[in-house]
């Protein structure tokens, strides 16, 4: 793949990329992409101005009337394949490149490229299944059937956690579906989502079918109110409000994955070591920076302490270093921003009484010193009412909380505003299934956790957002349906009665 050209002062600069043109924004304005392991800027990336939004939609609209809605579902399929097979090919550039603008393992990022890979190929399968519905009617003379249309344009805001990941969540189904698509990836990690424009390129899809504009919120709210026919929103829940309000006043359809405080449920019966392992990788894999984050874990009273004292040696024991570095177990957080939000929630559960066993501050250390790194942090004997058990601090800090018996556990694990993922650790099966039943989450696993799989719906209850994406729940975010009623009868009808 060619690379980004050089900026002044010999950083590598991204452009936007507008109807398959790489070009500046009309403001001349650029912002700097940080590495946070080294706290410094390694790259510029061009600012859009609201023109600029405005425009990329206009020609994206252009792209769909005049070619892309006119394609077949054979085509969209034959590129989404090679799209997949060279975004595996170029998956350790990309994962590096990911790593360094957000600060997450290069395990992590190089498998999230492959994983994105498959997305593009589960989606490209339905490209050309998109069976409509023929439906019998009382009327006899009359046929009915109702096809599924794409929106036009649609709208992709994405968060900094996982550029590539969420970008593929919403863009696989969105290109299957036959839509055109402006996106606009954080402004705190864009540059993975601009160089993924030059394998798009490359896989052959005409210019104006992918556009991206970079920018903060002002270049997110210009998309949303911009005349898209759909916007889809990964981020803050309070972001995603916002979002919805201003797409409610054009009356555009949001589909909106937020955030979590999930629980993550032990029973005294569940096999400990392997439960001790998933709630931490729940808690410490990305670094608690990841929406479905087991960030409370309940835990029963028989085996709680022997928990708390489990983890907390474990979470000792976790490998910070360098995210390049593939023996890393723990990068850094994402941004400066984020780094501070983290302190400040770690401080605020001191204060309000909750037992610190493990981290609780800064890491330092040997090759740690510029970075934004945070320790492995966890708080016992949490009350659910804290504001630790109750905010979600996207970071490494883990809130344990003891129970009593399956209904405490449940009121527990229900008592939240968001609803997004939960585990359930036991070896009863009927204490499973009672549990998946009653718990009020989008995803729910049984001795496993974060474990994401692209044929299967994701997305979340209550405050963690509506709307579904992956699996084939997906294609219908992006999809319009539409009943045509063709009479061929020759019924000379009543004008003044409704005819059934
Ligand atoms: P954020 O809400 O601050 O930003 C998300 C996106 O919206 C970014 O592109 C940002 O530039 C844009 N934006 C910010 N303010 C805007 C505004 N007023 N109008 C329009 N656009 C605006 O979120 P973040 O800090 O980037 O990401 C962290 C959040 O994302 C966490 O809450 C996390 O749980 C959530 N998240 C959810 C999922 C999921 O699938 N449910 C996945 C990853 C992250």
């Amino acid at each position: 793949m060619t690379d980004a050209s050089s900026a002044a002062g010999g950083l590598p600069h991204h452009p936007l990329y507008i109807g398959g043109r790489w070009r500046e924004g009309s403001g001349g304005r650029r912002f700097d992409a940080i590495n946070p392991y080294t706290g410094e800027r390694w790259a510029t990336v061009a600012e859009a101005e609201a023109g600029d939004v405005r425009e990329a939609i206009a020609v994206a609209q252009a792209a769909f009337d005049q070619r892309w809605s006119r394609s077949s579902g054979h085509e969209r399929c034959r590129l989404l394949l090679r799209l997949a097979d060279g975004l595996e090919a170029d998956a350790a550039r990309m994962g590096r490149l990911e790593t360094t603008d957000n600060g997450k393992i290069i395990r992590e990022t190089q498998a999230q490229m492959v994983l994105a890979a498959r997305q593009y190929r589960f989606y490209a399968g339905y490209a050309d299944k998109l069976w409509g519905q023929q439906i019998p009617l009382d009327a006899r003379d009359t046929l009915d059937y109702a096809t599924r249309e794409p929106y036009g344009v649609v709208g992709l805001l994405t968060a900094w956690n996982s550029p590539m990941g969420l970008l593929a969540n919403k863009l696989a189904p969105a290109l299957a579906a036959g839509n055109c698509v402006v996106v606009k990836p954080s402004e705190h990690a864009s540059v993975t989502t601009l160089e993924f424009c030059r394998i798009a390129e490359a896989a052959g899809f005409p210019p104006g079918v992918i556009n991206v504009v970079c920018g903060g919120p002002e270049a997110g709210r210009a998309l949303v109110e911009g005349g898209v026919a759909k916007v889809s929103f990964t981020g803050s829940p309070a972001v995603g409000r916002e979002i919805a309000a201003l797409a409610a006043r054009r009356l555009v359809p949001v589909t909106l994955e937020l955030g979590g405080k999930s629980p993550n449920i032990v029973f005294a019966d569940a096999d400990f070591d392997r439960a001790a392992v998933g709630a931490l990788a729940g808690i410490f894999g990305a670094a608690g920076q990841t929406c479905i984050a087991g960030s409370r874990l309940l835990v029963e009273r028989p085996v709680y302490e022997r928990m708390v004292q489990a983890l907390a040696e474990r979470a000792r024991s976790v490998r910070l270093g360098d995210p390049l570095d593939p023996a890393t177990d723990m990068g850094t957080a994402a941004n400066e921003p984020q780094f501070r939000r983290i302190l400040a929630c770690i401080e605020r559960a001191r204060g309000d009484g909750a037992r610190l066993v493990a981290g609780g501050g800064p890491a330092r250390g040997p090759g740690l010193e510029r970075g934004y790194f945070i320790e492995p942090t966890i708080f016992a004997d949490v009350r659910n009412d804290m504001a630790l058990a109750r905010e979600e601090v996207f970071g490494p800090v883990l809130a344990i909380i003891p129970f009593d018996g399956e209904d405490e556990a449940l009121a527990l694990a229900n008592d939240s505003a968001y609803g997004l993922a939960a585990g359930v650790w036991t070896q009863s099966l009927p204490r499973a299934l009672r549990m998946t039943r009653g718990l009020r989450a989008g995803q729910v696993w049984v001795n496993t956790y974060r474990a994401l799989a692209v044929q299967a719906p994701f997305g979340g209850f209550k405050d963690s957002g509506y709307g579904r994406e992956k699996g084939e729940a997906a294609l219908a975010e992006y999809l319009a349906t539409k009943n045509v009623m063709i009479d061929f009868s020759d019924d000379r009808r009543d004008p003044f009665a409704l005819k059934s």
